[in-house]
């Protein structure tokens, strides 16, 4: 497990030879590969709402589908795992959200409220925050009823065998609706506008679906609780009548959709149209030499901490041989 140190380890001229930034599964998994490979990693760890370094997870109970823990781990005890890893092979982290990225030219530059770093190489695991409807009580519920991943919760005790709602019109509100369907009673399809906005092939199999029910022109105005502080239902509202009523339901699961954390180098590398980062398929490479992506701000679709995990590692080991020159 001792590796020698490349040529390249080491701060040479006060220049880094790589910066992360992010603490999700991509960035500690990427910390580890690169610190174990003596490339002494510095990461910008970030904080989010909660003022925490950890990422998504951190927002999350129990995490039933991470190899290794059969009996399921909470997503902030996972966290902590990752961060001592990468903590002990000697990456440096730094709790802190990088305000400003310059890789126009290299070496690259990254700067936090408290530092400035220049680097040979980056890699950008910034996540991405799954978007919310800011429903009055919604931060009373979340992950007490209301979830954003129908793969991560939809097995859960709390929405088995439950009547449930999704959020949305699209590919992922619709996924998600179908997905329920192995679990839930009853899945009721929550669409703002009068028809569904995904793939004719997933209409059709949500149409198809006698355990879906599509309510149009249907927005979702709060959740409604029991006597035991439950969630019990959701209040809507019909945007063609007004009209506002109760739909009985155990769990409301949003489908509308993520942001990708991609804003610090928007203009200086390739994007799609939605904000991920575009890198070279099967690899961590962007459009910039040297600037590596890894985790959800480049996966538009699996977005999972395993798939993040495994992205972060492959990041990290193409910066190791882009680094000796071996690319
Ligand atoms: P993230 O986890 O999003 O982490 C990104 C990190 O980057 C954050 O720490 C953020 O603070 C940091 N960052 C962003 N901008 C900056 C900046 N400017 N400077 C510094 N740092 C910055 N997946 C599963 O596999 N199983 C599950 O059970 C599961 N449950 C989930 C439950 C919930 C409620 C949610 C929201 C997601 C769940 N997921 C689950 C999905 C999983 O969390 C994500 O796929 C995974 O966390 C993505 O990892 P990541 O490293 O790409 O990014």
């Amino acid at each position: 497990s001792s590796v020698e140190a490349p040529a390249t380890s080491g701060p040479a001229g006060g220049i880094e030879n790589l910066v992360i930034i992010g603490s999700g599964p991509a960035g500690y998994t990427a910390a580890i590969y690169a610190a174990r490979a003596n490339l002494k990693p510095v990461v910008f760890e970030g904080f989010q709402e909660g003022g925490v370094p950890g990422g998504q997870l951190m927002t999350t109970t129990d995490v039933e589908n991470f190899p290794g823990f059969p009996d399921g781990i909470s997503g902030p005890d996972l966290m902590d795992r990752m961060r001592r890893q990468a903590e002990r092979w000697g990456a440096e982290l730094f709790q802190e959200d990088v305000e400003y990225v310059n890789v126009k030219s290299s070496p690259f530059t990254v700067r936090s409220s408290e530092r400035e770093v220049k680097c040979h190489t980056l890699i950008l695991a910034t996540g991405a925050t799954a978007k919310r409807l800011r429903l009055p009580r919604e931060d009373e519920f979340w992950s007490r009823g209301i979830s954003a991943c129908a793969i991560c919760d939809g097995a859960s005790p709390l929405f088995k065998g439950q009547d449930l709602a999704v959020v949305g019109g699209g590919d992922t509100a619709t996924e998600e609706a179908l997905y329920l369907t192995k679990y839930a009673r009853h899945v009721h399809l929550l669409v703002r506008g009068s028809q569904l906005r995904a793939s004719r092939a997933m209409q059709d199999r949500v149409f198809n679906n006698a355990n879906i029910t599509v309510h149009f022109n249907t927005e979702a105005v709060d959740v409604v609780s029991n006597n035991k502080g439950q969630m019990s239902g959701l209040q809507l509202k019909k945007l063609d009548t007004g009209d506002e009523s109760i739909l009985d339901v155990r769990g409301l699961f949003y489908g509308i959709g993520h942001t990708p954390n991609s804003r610090l180098l928007e203009g200086q590398i390739e994007l799609d149209t939605s904000g991920y980062v575009l890198v070279k398929e099967g690899s961590a490479k962007t459009s910039v030499e040297g600037v590596f992506a890894a985790g959800d701000v480049q996966d538009h679709e699996w977005r999972q901490a395993v798939t993040a995990a495994g992205s972060g590692c492959v990041a990290a080991l193409s910066v190791e041989r882009y680094l000796v020159g071996n690319d």
